[in-house]
């Protein structure tokens, strides 16, 4: 009946309490089906910490797996649930929702939207049609007013029917932050820790305080190599610098498994920008065409990685650009 695999204590085993909890909640979730076609991958709900689960989507890109390529997670707490992160479409959402059910029958108060790129995005209107309050980075509308943004859901209509289709739509954030910002529910409080532009035009992290679980969004990447697009990657090497010194537990990545040694997954990240921006500076400042310097820089650290041939390349370039562009304002 239900696509998806709950994963809520290490046996596996659903309470009988839960299973009532899931019976009563499956009358709306079968009404919304008619909106949202249920998805047919597997999705695990895994508990981190005290307060924190999440699903983890396949490595991949964003039309594999149904979609299913972006991670979600949940803070349960006493007062409400909030949510961080939409997944990838309606349908992803739904199921996720129902997962979260089978843990907590708590109100849904918040979702948090770390930042705006599709396959983090295309869930929310679930969540919002739930009375959630969706709160998102200043610099959203960097990728939500773009022509970028309306003809990504159009293609994805096509290339990821049924689940995106003429229901999907973009939603716009209810509350946007320009600063760290504190949430509290119950006896839980959460540091939404605001980044500016740093992946995307606009990012936000979420720190669990009392479990010290970062929710990172797209800043952190294991195990494969980070997506930096248009990224000010300078600010972001700072971020990271600073989240190493904040004595983690444990970290979910916007992509891949919770690290639970988050300094390594940290280490892993800022190696990478800090080692293509150091030889891209080089190349910038000896004025050495990209082609010439890429194919004479060593990147056997990183070539081993998933995503190495698709993404380093461009993104060695897009950085290279960034550099000179930095070099002209005379920084
Ligand atoms: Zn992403």
């Amino acid at each position: 009946m239900n696509p998806f695999e709950a994963c809520l204590s290490p046996s596996g085993r659903i309470s009988p309490r839960q299973r009532r909890l899931l019976l009563l909640l499956w009358f709306p979730l079968a009404a919304a089906a008619a909106d949202y076609p249920p998805v047919g991958v597997e999705m695990t709900l895994r508990r981190v910490s005290e307060h924190v689960y999440y699903v983890q989507g396949a490595s991949g890109i964003a039309t594999d797996n149904q979609g299913f390529i972006s991670n979600a997670a949940a803070v349960v707490t006493s007062q409400g649930v909030v949510i961080v992160d939409a997944l990838g479409s309606p349908s992803l959402a739904t199921g996720f929702l129902a997962l979260v059910r089978q843990v907590s029958d708590q109100p849904l108060r918040t979702l948090v939207v770390t930042h705006y790129h599709a396959d983090h995005i295309y869930g929310l209107q679930v969540f919002q049609d739930q009375g959630a309050e969706i709160i998102a980075p200043a610099g959203f509308e960097g990728y939500l007013d773009s022509p970028a943004a309306t003809e990504r859901l159009a293609e994805r209509r096509t290339s990821l029917a049924p689940w995106i289709n003429d229901r999907t739509r973009l939603v716009r954030p209810d509350r946007v932050i320009t600063e760290d910002t504190v949430l509290t529910l119950g006896d839980v409080s959460l540091r939404l820790g605001y980044l500016g532009a740093t992946h995307s035009d606009g990012d936000l992290s979420v720190l669990v305080e009392p479990d010290r679980v970062l929710i990172a969004g797209d800043i952190v990447f294991e195990g494969r190599i980070p997506f930096t697009g248009s990224a000010d990657t300078r600010h972001w090497l700072a971020v990271l610098e600073g989240l190493q010194r904040e004595g983690l537990r444990a970290l979910i990545p916007g992509h891949g498994p919770a690290a639970s040694d988050p300094e390594a997954a940290i280490g892993a990240t800022l190696r990478y920008l800090r080692y293509t921006r150091q030889q891209m500076a080089a190349a910038v400042a000896e004025m050495t065409p990209f082609d010439e310097a890429y194919a004479a820089t060593d990147w056997s650290e990183f070539s081993h990685l998933p995503a190495f041939e698709a993404t380093h390349r461009r993104n060695a370039y897009g950085i290279y650009l960034a550099l000179e562009q930095e070099s002209f304002q005379g920084e």
